[in-house]
């Protein structure tokens, strides 16, 4: 198997078109045709991860955070960034980024926070606007079926918890062929008025170009008349962050605990705690004070991220308490998750969970013991 297959099943599960504009996802660095021998899963590329890969015989790392975040004029030996994507090149190691594509989707990053803590009925915290896009078009009745399993095969009829959604409308189509058109019925310079079906579907941005091929190649007519129209309606299924419920309502002093056992936290800073107990959590992997107001609207009384700013913590203003569970701590369940998923569609194709922790930051206790 080449790489460009891991390649192209990862673009397919996480499109990056759900990144954020200042990413930089996907294949960073290598050969896309390349045989794969086994791949690296890992936070972070550091040149103690590439030096893992070349011990385990590993010739493609998967990582969370891009290694080539805002471009290099250079790779020479200068940095630890040019280092180690020199010594991925000089080892023939590709390197591939799955970042805010996968902190956007359901079943990424924070959902995979979320069933470590076992929440209940999670939802997108800030759904991405304009990502959902209305397919119609008109086909003669016999080719219905066809068309429509190639649609939702293609991700389109997909609406929150329900697939192959679509909506059906029988009515009378005409057309007049022209010189040079060859009419799957009818004459050429005649109008025909056929009964046809106008048929229905919703479908993501990321699926457009799939949807599109799947509606020519299984509509019967020379030119196929469509509509695609963009909506205003959010995406339930893409989007920053997450909300969710515990089994039960728990003392602000159990839930500290139970995010110390579930993301084995040597510290954690929040904001002053609430005179009440915890129910509803909102979260984010990675930074995400970005959507502290998105949480505040939500009725939660938690909001467990990382990187939170002095002055952040002002801003829960006693309506939430603000959860610095750490960086790295946060996203520590991000290389299983992408593991599990390659392993679900690969089989027996070698995964490697790195055994380098790659996080930058210590925790000394005071006074050291
Ligand atoms: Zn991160």
């Amino acid at each position: 198997m080449k790489i460009n297959s891991i390649v192209a099943f990862l673009d397919s599960w996480a499109a990056p078109s759900l990144a954020e504009s200042y990413d930089n996802v996907g294949l960073l660095v290598g050969n896309p045709d390349q045989e794969v021998t086994s791949a690296l899963l890992s936070l972070d590329v550091t040149e103690e991860v590439v030096a893992e890969a070349v011990r385990r015989g590993s010739n493609l790392i998967i990582a969370h955070h891009p290694i080539i975040f805002k471009g290099l004029k250079r790779i020479t030996t200068a940095s630890w960034v040019e280092r180690t994507v020199l010594s991925a090149i000089e080892n023939k190691i590709a390197i591939y980024a799955i970042h805010t594509n996968l902190d956007n989707l359901l079943g990424g990053v924070n959902s995979e926070m979320a069933r470590r803590l076992n929440l209940q009925n999670t939802q997108i915290l800030r759904p991405i606007p304009f990502n959902l896009e209305k397919w119609v078009t008109y086909v003669p009745n016999e080719y219905i079926e066809q068309l429509k399993e190639a649609l939702f095969q293609a991700g389109a009829g997909s609406i929150g918890k329900y697939s192959e959604c679509s909506f059906e409308m029988e009515g009378k189509g005409s057309y007049k062929p022209l010189d040079g058109s060859s009419p799957f019925k009818g004459e050429v310079h005649v109008r025909s008025e056929e009964r046809e079906v106008r048929l229905e579907v919703i479908g993501r941005k990321q699926n457009s170009k799939a949807i599109y091929k799947a509606l020519i190649d299984n509509h019967p007519y020379e030119e196929v008349a469509y509509e695609q129209i963009e909506l205003r309606n959010l995406d339930q299924g893409n989007g920053a962050g997450l909300i969710g419920e515990l089994e039960e309502e728990i003392s602000f002093d159990d839930f500290f605990e139970l995010l110390k056992k579930t993301f084995g936290l040597k510290v954690l800073r929040h904001s002053k705690i609430l005179n009440r107990k915890v129910k509803r959590v909102a979260l984010c992997g990675g930074s995400g004070s970005f959507l502290l107001e998105d949480a505040k609207r939500s009725d939660v009384q938690a909001f467990i991220t990382s990187d939170i700013k002095y002055h952040d913590f002002f801003e829960a203003e006693g309506r939430l308490v603000l959860c610095d569970i750490g960086h790295y701590e946060s996203e520590q369940f991000t290389s299983e998750l992408i593991a599990a998923e390659l392993k679900r569609n690969f089989g027996n194709f070698a995964v490697l969970l790195t055994e380098v922790s790659t996080n930058p930051i210590f925790y000394t206790p005071w006074p050291k013991n």
